[in-house]
């Protein structure tokens, strides 16, 4: 009885997960408070997450610490400091102020319904982040970057923001730009900011769900565990940020369901420390041959 109350916490969960926090920005909307009602779902999917990855880990050895835990929340707040600018920056150049004004754009068909519109400027801007994602592991002055993000060798909620700031400029460049020129409303782009967030942190957690056939459609904990696969076939695949949609269309799902994936990590190698980090891929040959030494 006890298992089977866990196998179906363990189906349910994701979406329950998701769920939650999408209601309370929508609260925030509704009640014209959205950061503070985002901030309270966020922080408190992060600290649930936390607790349910020592209640139900997928893997026991992924608790304990890697020793990452400043330089992924270094690099967090970083990423974090660097989006409010662009934003305040936006904001001040007076383009966030055109966003949903009928007259800034033609093209957004604002009469469809929300959650309709919401889908539609998820499907839109995943096809910037899908070709940012899978340049960054194919092109690789764009690997030295995005590499720090794959240099961790377990997953856990915490490294959700560990990403070079540069990697994060390049994803923010191939997918915001066009939600503006497109003239996404401010609501619509709240909820997809949002639900991005969120996805992210249920991404990497090391939770034990099961999300079934929802690892087709959604960038699931199941599935990205593969795209940090050590193994270079492996990892490069699973490129989407929010939806599997453009990985279906050319071709890298990937998501073997017979047994569980093996090491994480890369090949090169990577400093510890987060200035080590921040500099390894404006100087990475030296980088590189400091391996070994
Ligand atoms: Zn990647
Ligand atoms: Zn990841």
């Amino acid at each position: 009885m006890k298992n089977l109350a866990k196998e179906i916490l363990a189906y349910i969960l994701w979406p329950i997960l998701l769920g939650v926090p999408i209601f309370l920005v929508y609260t925030g909307i509704e009640s014209g408070r959205p950061t503070l009602y985002f901030n309270i779902a966020y922080l408190g999917l992060a600290a649930t997450l936390f607790v349910l990855e020592r209640l139900m880990p997928y893997r026991e050895d992924w608790v304990k610490s890697d020793g990452q835990e400043f330089p992924d929340f270094a690099h967090t707040i970083l990423n974090k400091g660097l989006i409010q600018l662009a934003l305040f920056l936006l904001l001040i150049s007076g383009i966030i102020q055109t966003m949903g004004n009928k007259d800034a754009s033609s093209y957004w068909p604002s009469g469809l319904p929300l959650a309709a519109q919401v889908v539609l400027t998820m499907v839109i801007s995943e096809f910037g982040l899908y070709w940012a994602h899978r340049l960054e592991h194919t092109w690789s002055f764009l690997w030295r970057f995005h590499s720090v993000h794959h240099s961790v060798e377990k997953l856990w909620f915490f490294n959700t923001g560990r990403f070079h700031f540069v990697d994060t400029f390049n994803s923010l460049l191939f997918s915001i730009p066009l939600l503006f020129l497109l003239g996404v409303p401010g609501d619509v782009f709240i909820y997809f900011s949002s639900i991005t967030a969120f996805i992210g942190l249920l991404t990497h957690c090391n939770i034990d769900v099961h999300c079934g056939v929802l690892n087709y459609i959604f960038n699931t904990p199941n599935v990205h565990r593969w795209h940090h696969s050590k193994k270079v076939e492996e990892g490069n695949n699973n490129y989407g940020e929010n939806l599997l949609l453009f990985d279906m269309i050319f071709g890298t799902f990937y998501f073997p369901r017979d047994r569980h994936v093996g090491p994480l990590g890369i090949k090169e190698y990577m400093p510890k420390a987060f200035l080590g980090q921040l500099a390894a891929p404006f100087r990475w040959n030296k980088t590189q041959n400091k391996q070994g030494q």
